[in-house]
């Protein structure tokens, strides 16, 4: 499946990440998550991550010029030619604007943006479970078998809880999705491009969702 361009919308915790890595793995697109890039750059200490911090941390959007810069480079990039997901952008309508005037430059289209959808309560009761590795960002798995404190499979990385994953931060992440980010779920609709996806269920039940509503095939080609 080449050269498809989707966006993954959604609150903080209905599995975006999850799910975009599982289609970046089976369709071969780029993953391009802006919340991991920003959590790289603040584990490297760098001034984007140094600016970025104290936003992260408190829940609150990192500014859309820093962000709107950091997603332009990324689109240049070799792996994007092939198509790519966005996860996590855009967030604004302001950067859903400049990202269709970058495209627009590069003579290039989103084919769809899948919107998925958890309740409110759901969400607060995940993340405030959610354990990952400080180091490669793994999120623990239910069959993982590890806790705050371990040591990650993958990497020689400790398993810790995000400090945007605390109680006051959710409530504020989640509280800034419906301030700021929920209007683009309007936004794509009066583009024709929305598709609904239920988030409830394993994540095999939802990666099968994504890719009927997207009309893909799981069959070898
Ligand atoms: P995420 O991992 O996508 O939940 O992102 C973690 C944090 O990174 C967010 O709470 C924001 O502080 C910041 N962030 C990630 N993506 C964006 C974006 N598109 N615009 C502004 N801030 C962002």
């Amino acid at each position: 499946m080449s050269g498809t361009r989707l966006i993954l919308l959604g609150a903080p915790g209905v599995g975006k990440g999850t799910q975009a890595k599982r289609l970046e793995e089976f369709f071969h697109l780029a993953h391009i998550s802006t919340g991991d890039m920003l959590r790289d750059a603040l584990r490297e200490g760098t001034p984007l991550g140094l600016e970025a911090k104290s936003f992260m941390e408190n829940g609150e959007l990192v500014p859309d010029d820093v962000i709107i810069n950091l997603v332009k480079e990324r689109l240049q990039k070799e792996d994007c030619k092939e198509g790519f997901i966005l996860d996590g952008f855009p967030r604004t309508v302001m950067q859903a604007e400049k990202l269709d005037e970058l495209l627009e430059g590069m003579t290039q289209v989103i084919d769809a943006v899948v919107s998925i959808q958890v309740s409110n309560d759901e969400i607060v009761e995940r993340l405030s479970k959610r354990l990952v590795c400080n180091a490669c960002g793994y999120v623990v798995m239910p069959g993982d078998g590890l806790e705050l404190g371990d040591g990650c499979n993958k990497c020689s990385g400790e398993i810790i809880r995000r400090k945007d994953d605390e109680p006051d931060s959710i409530r504020r992440r989640l509280e800034v999705y419906e301030e700021k980010t929920s209007s683009l779920i309007r936004y794509y609709e009066g583009r024709g491009l929305l598709q609904v996806v239920d988030g409830v269920g394993s994540m095999d039940d939802i990666f099968q969702r994504t890719v009927e509503t997207l009309g893909l095939s799981l069959e070898p080609v």
